[in-house]
C-alpha cells in the first residue's frame, strides 16, 4: 500500500516511544535476530552464471544449460533434439519449485512483443515471454487493454497464466481466461496451433499448465477497450470494515482489504471506472511503509497494546479524518498493479466465497496472535472460468495471501496458516507456498485426473517434468 505522511508511524517506532517502557523486555526483544537460519543472500551463489534462481531465491538450480531461444523455429528443434529434461522459466516470479531442472531450462524472454493485432474483433496476439506491463503498455498504444491485472506486471504472459495469476473483482476473472488460443511445441518438437475449436481439452487444460504440456511460443488474447479508474486508500479499522467484504466487493469494481496484523487497522484499497481527466498516480510508498511496519515490530514487538497504541496515533495525528488516505486517477494498467522491490515469501489460498470472510477472521487472528507479524495479510476476490487447473473453475472465490520477510522464517504457512485455508476448501495458488500434493489435487480439481492423462498423452516420457511437478502428479521422476 503506499500510505504517505508516515512521519509519526517512523517517531513511534523510534527511541522516544521506546523509553517509555521497561528497558529489559526492550532490550531482550531488540536482540531478538529474526533471520532464518538457511537464508542464503546473492553472494552465497557460487557460479552464477550457471545457476537459476527464483525472485525471491527459495528455489534454486544448477542445471546444464539455460538457453534463451531467438525464434520458434530454433526452439522447437531445440525441444526435439535435447536428451535432457526441460523446464521453461518467464520471470521467476513464482514460489513453488515449477522451474528448477538439473537438465535445461529455456528462458522465453526473446520470444516477446506484439505479433497481430485485430481491432475489429479486439484480439491481440502476443510472444509467450511477453512481460503484462509491457502487453498492457503496448495494448494501451493502439486504445486497447486488458480487464484486469496482478498485484505486479513484471510476469511474463506465459508464466502468469500458467499458473493461475489473479487480480481482484468479484466480476473478473483471473487473466488466463483473456486466452483464446495459444501455439504449443511438444515433447517430440511438434507445432500445435491450440483453440477450442481445434483441441477443445488440450485448450483447456492448456491456459493454466504448470508448464507440464509443452512450451507456449505465443497467446492469442481477448482484450478490451483501454479505461481510467480512480483508486481510493482507506485506512479502516479491522473491526469496523471486516464484516463488510461481500458489500464492497459488490459496490466496487476491484476491491481488497489487507488486515495489518498487530494494529487493529486494514487498508482498503478499491479501484472503479473513471471518466474525468487523469491526474496520474501517487508515488508509491509501499515500500517504506512495509520497512516503518518493520520498524514498529522490531521496536515494540514485546508489547502488542503499545504496538497498536502507536499505529492508532500515526491514523489519528497524520491521516485525513474524512475520505480515502490516498487517491490517485489514470490508465487502469498504471493503477492495478505496483512494483515491490522488497521481497517476501507468500502463501495464498483460494477459498470458496461463502467461506472467505470466517476465513480471513480466522487467519488475522492466527496473525495477530504472531508478534513477529507485520506483513499484510491479503484478501481478493476473483471470479469464475473454465480452465481444468483454474482455482476459480467451480466459482468466484476470495484469495487470502499471507507474506514472510525474505530473510525471515516462513515454515509457520505450512504448519500454521495452510491447515486453516484447507478447511475452510482452499485451493493453492499454483505459484505460491503449499505443500499439497496428488491425491489432495485430485480431491480438489474434478478434471485434475483428466489433466495428468493429458499429459501423459502428449509428453509420456516426461521431458517437461521435474522433481517438483513429480510429486504434484504422483510420477516418479528420474532426473
Ligand atoms: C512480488 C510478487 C507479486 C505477485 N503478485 C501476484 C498477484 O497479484 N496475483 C497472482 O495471482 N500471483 C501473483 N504472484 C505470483 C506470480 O504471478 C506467478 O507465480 C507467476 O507464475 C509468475 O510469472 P513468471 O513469468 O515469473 O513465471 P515463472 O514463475 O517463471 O513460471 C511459472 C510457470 O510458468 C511456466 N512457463 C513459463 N513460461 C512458459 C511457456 N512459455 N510455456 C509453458 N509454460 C511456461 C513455468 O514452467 C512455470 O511452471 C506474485 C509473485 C511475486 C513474486
Amino acid at each position: 500500500m503506499a500510505i504517505s505522511r508516515r512521519r509519526a508511524l517512523q517517531i513511534a517506532a523510534g527511541a522516544g516511544v521506546v523509553a517509555a517502557v521497561p528497558a529489559v523486555n526492550h532490550i531482550r526483544w531488540n536482540a531478538k535476530d529474526f533471520t532464518r537460519e538457511d537464508y542464503l543472500t546473492e553472494t552465497a551463489v557460487k557460479s552464477p552464471g550457471k545457476q537459476w534462481r527464483n525472485w525471491s531465491g527459495i528455489e534454486r538450480a544448477t542445471p546444464q544449460d539455460i538457453l534463451s531461444p531467438a525464434s520458434e523455429d530454433e526452439l522447437a528443434s531445440l525441444v526435439g533434439s535435447t536428451k535432457t529434461q526441460i523446464r521453461p522459466v518467464g520471470s521467476g516470479h513464482s514460489f513453488t519449485g515449477l522451474v528448477p531442472s538439473d537438465g535445461t531450462i529455456i528462458d522465453m524472454g526473446r520470444l516477446s512483443g506484439l505479433y497481430a493485432f485485430y481491432k475489429a474483433s479486439q484480439t491481440a496476439t502476443f510472444g509467450a515471454g511477453t512481460r503484462l506491463r509491457h502487453a498492457a503498455k503496448i495494448l494501451s498504444d493502439v486504445g486497447m487493454g486488458f480487464p484486469n491485472l496482478p498485484d505486479i506486471d513484471v510476469q511474463t504472459l506465459a508464466g502468469s497464466f500458467s499458473t493461475g495469476t489473479h487480480g481482484t473483482g468479484k466480476t473478473l476473472t483471473a487473466i488466463h481466461d483473456y486466452v483464446s488460443g495459444f501455439r504449443l511445441i511438444t515433447a517430440n518438437g511438434e507445432i500445435l496451433d491450440v483453440t477450442h475449436e481445434s483441441h477443445p481439452e488440450l485448450f483447456a487444460a492448456g491456459k493454466v499448465s504448470l508448464g507440464a504440456l509443452g512450451i507456449v511460443t505465443q497467446y492469442s488474447l481477448n482484450v478490451v477497450p483501454k479505461f481510467n479508474l480512480t483508486r481510493k486508500l482507506h485506512l479502516i479499522k479491522t473491526n469496523e470494515i471486516i464484516d463488510q467484504i461481500y458489500e464492497l466487493a459488490d459496490s466496487h469494481r476491484n476491491f481488497e482489504i489487507l488486515p495489518l496484523p498487530n494494529t487493529g487497522y486494514s487498508v482498503v484499497i478499491t479501484h472503479d471506472i473513471f471518466d474525468g481527466d487523469v491526474e496520474g498516480r501517487e508515488p508509491n510508498q509501499d515500500d517504506a511503509f512495509i520497512h516503518d511496519m518493520e520498524g514498529l515490530r522490531s521496536k515494540l514487538g514485546w508489547w502488542p497494546w503499545l504496538r497498536r497504541k502507536a499505529f492508532n496515533s500515526y491514523v489519528s495525528s497524520e491521516l485525513p479524518k474524512e475520505g480515502p488516505a490516498e487517491q490517485s486517477t489514470d490508465e487502469y494498467w498504471r493503477l492495478l498493479a505496483t512494483s515491490r522491490p522488497t521481497k517476501f515469501n507468500e502463501i495464498e489460498y483460494h477459498i470458496p466465497m461463502e467461506n472467505g470472510l470466517a476465513a480471513i477472521k480466522a487467519i488475522n487472528e492466527i496473525m495477530n496472535k504472531r508478534p513477529d507479524a507485520f506483513y499484510p495479510i491479503e484478501l481478493r476476490f476473483t471470479a469464475q472460468d473454465d480452465a481444468w487447473l483454474s482455482p476459480f473453475n467451480d466459482g468466484v472465490r476470495c484469495s487470502i495471501a499471507v507474506h514472510a520477510p525474505v530473510n525471515e522464517p516462513y515454515e509457520f504457512m505450512f504448519s500454521v496458516i495452510e491447515p486453516v485455508m484447507r478447511k475452510f476448501g482452499g485451493r493453492p495458488h499454483w505459484g505460491k507456498l503449499h505443500s499439497l500434493k496428488k491425491d489432495d489435487l485430485l480431491a480438489l480439481y474434478p478434471r485434475f485426473g483428466d489433466f495428468l492423462e493429458l499429459r501423459k498423452d502428449i509428453d509420456p516420457q516426461g521431458k517437461f517434468l521435474n522433481s517438483y511437478l513429480g510429486g504434484l502428479f504422483g510420477e516418479s521422476f528420474d532426473a
